[in-house]
C-alpha cells in the first residue's frame, strides 16, 4: 500500500518534519559501540548517587503487586505531595515523567496555529511537544544568558497561550531571581498560561531564586513542574509532577492516559520524598563536585557559566561534537550542544569526585591542556 500512496503525503506536515528528541548516550550503548566497560555518564543530570534508597526498598517491597494495575489516581502518592507542597491533591497532576505533563499542557492549550513562546538555549522538549501538536514555537533571546523575562512578556500576542520556562535554565544553568519573576508574573495578561519547570531547583542555592509553588494560586495561570528524575534519583522510573489551578488540572487530568504513573513509580516516589537524607547527600555531592569542577575549569583556563543546576555550561572553542567524540573515546560520556545552539560548547553534570576528576583528567588530554 505504501507503493501506491507516499508514507509522507499521509502524515501531517508538522509531523512528518519533527525529529525525535535525543536522549544522552547510554552506558550500554558505549559499551556495546566501543566495548568500554569502565565508562562513566555525566550526560543527562542523573543522580550521581543513584536511586535513594528509601525508594529502593519500597520497590523490592511491592514487586510482589507487579501482576495488578496502578492506582490510576495515584490517591496516596497525592495525598503525600499534598501535604508536602501545601495544596490540595486537585492542584496536582502526575505524569510518567514531568515531560508528561508538558505534553498534556501543549495538548489541553494549543490549537494548530497557536503560540508558544520560549526562549533559545533551553529544554529542546518544549520545542517538539508545540510542533506536535501543530503549534507555531516562538522564540525570545536569552540575554547575558538569562533568560529574559521582561522580553517574553513584550512578545506575548492575542495567538500566544502558553509560555514554557524552567529555572535554572537546562542548558545554561542560569537564573533569574524573585523581582525580575514578579514582575514578569505581573506583565503577562491573562489568556496566558505560564509554566514554570523547576527540573532542577533543588540545587539553586541562591535565596533569591524564586519557587513556583509560592505563586501557585486558583486564579492565576500558572503551572509549576516538578521532576523525580533529578535529585531525586528515579530518572529510570519516570515520574513527575505539576500543580497549579484546580480547575486547569481538571482538564490536563482528562488527557492522561488511565495508567501512566507505574505501580513501582508511585510506591518509589512516596518513599523518595521521605528520604531527606538521600536528598541532602544528594545536595552536598553536587554543591561540592559543582565548586570543584568550576575552580579545576578556571585553572585550565576553560570558561563556563556560573551555575545554579546539577550542571556546567563549558565553552570548548573548537566544535562541541569533536571534544564530545573525542570525550566517549575516553570512557566519559558528556553532552554536545549544538542542538541547543551552542555548537562551540560542552554540558557536563557533576557526578561523584571520582568521575568528576576522571573528566576533567579527560577533557585536559583531549584539549591538549597541561593539567
Ligand atoms: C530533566 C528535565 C526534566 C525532567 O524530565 P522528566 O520527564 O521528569 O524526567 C524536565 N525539564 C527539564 C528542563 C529537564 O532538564
Amino acid at each position: 500500500m505504501t507503493d501506491r500512496i507516499p508514507l509522507n503525503s499521509l502524515i501531517q506536515p508538522h509531523i512528518s518534519t519533527l525529529t525525535p528528541y535525543q536522549a544522552g548516550k547510554p552506558l550500554e550503548e558505549l559499551a556495546r559501540e566501543l566495548g568500554l566497560t569502565d565508562a562513566i555518564k555525566l550526560a543527562s543530570n542523573e543522580n550521581p548517587l543513584g536511586p535513594s534508597p528509601l525508594a529502593l526498598a519500597a520497590i523490592q517491597e511491592n514487586l510482589h503487586t507487579l501482576h495488578r494495575y496502578p492506582d490510576s489516581h495515584a490517591f496516596y502518592l497525592k495525598e503525600d505531595l499534598s501535604r508536602h507542597l501545601g495544596l490540595s491533591p486537585s492542584q496536582l497532576i502526575l505524569g510518567n515523567g514531568s515531560d508528561e505533563v508538558l505534553d498534556f499542557l501543549v495538548r489541553a492549550l494549543v490549537p494548530p496555529g497557536g503560540e508558544v513562546l520560549s526562549t533559545d538555549h533551553t529544554f529542546l522538549m518544549y520545542g517538539l511537544l508545540t510542533q506536535a501538536v501543530g503549534g507555531v514555537f516562538r522564540i525570545v533571546p536569552l540575554k547575558e544568558m538569562r533568560v529574559d523575562l521582561p522580553g517574553l512578556a513584550r512578545a506575548v500576542t492575542d495567538q500566544t497561550r502558553l509560555i514554557l520556562i524552567n529555572n535554572p535554565n537546562n542548558p545554561t544553568g542560569t537564573v533569574f531571581l524573585r523581582q525580575e519573576w514578579e514582575e514578569f508574573l505581573d506583565s503577562v495578561p491573562p489568556h496566558v498560561t505560564v509554566v514554570l519547570d523547576e527540573a532542577y531547583i533543588d540545587f539553586a542555592d541562591d535565596p533569591l531564586v524564586p519557587q513556583s509553588l509560592a505563586y501557585v494560586a486558583e486564579d492565576r495561570l500558572l503551572v509549576g513542574l516538578r521532576t523525580f528524575s533529578k535529585a531525586y534519583g528515579l530518572a529510570g522510573l519516570r515520574i513527575g509532577y505539576g500543580f497549579g489551578p484546580s480547575k486547569l488540572m481538571d482538564y490536563l487530568n482528562r488527557l492522561r492516559l488511565p495508567f501512566n504513573v507505574n505501580r513501582l513509580a508511585q510506591v518509589a516516589a512516596r518513599a523518595a520524598l521521605t528520604d531527606q537524607l538521600f536528598l541532602e547527600r544528594t545536595l552536598k555531592v553536587v554543591f561540592s563536585g559543582r565548586t570543584w569542577i568550576c575552580r579545576e575549569l578556571e585553572r585550565l583556563g576553560l570558561s563556563y557559566l556560573p551555575t545554579q543546576a546539577n550542571f556546567i555550561l563549558i565553552r570548548v572553542d573548537r566544535p562541541g561534537r569533536e571534544v564530545y567524540e573525542a570525550m566517549l573515546r575516553e570512557g566519559v560520556i558528556i553532552r554536545a550542544m549544538e542542538e541547543y545552539g551552542f555548537p562551540y560548547h560542552i554540558r557536563v553534570n557533576v557526578g561523584l569526585p571520582e568521575e568528576n576528576q576522571r573528566f576533567l583528567q579527560a577533557l585536559t588530554k583531549v584539549m591538549g591542556l597541561n593539567g
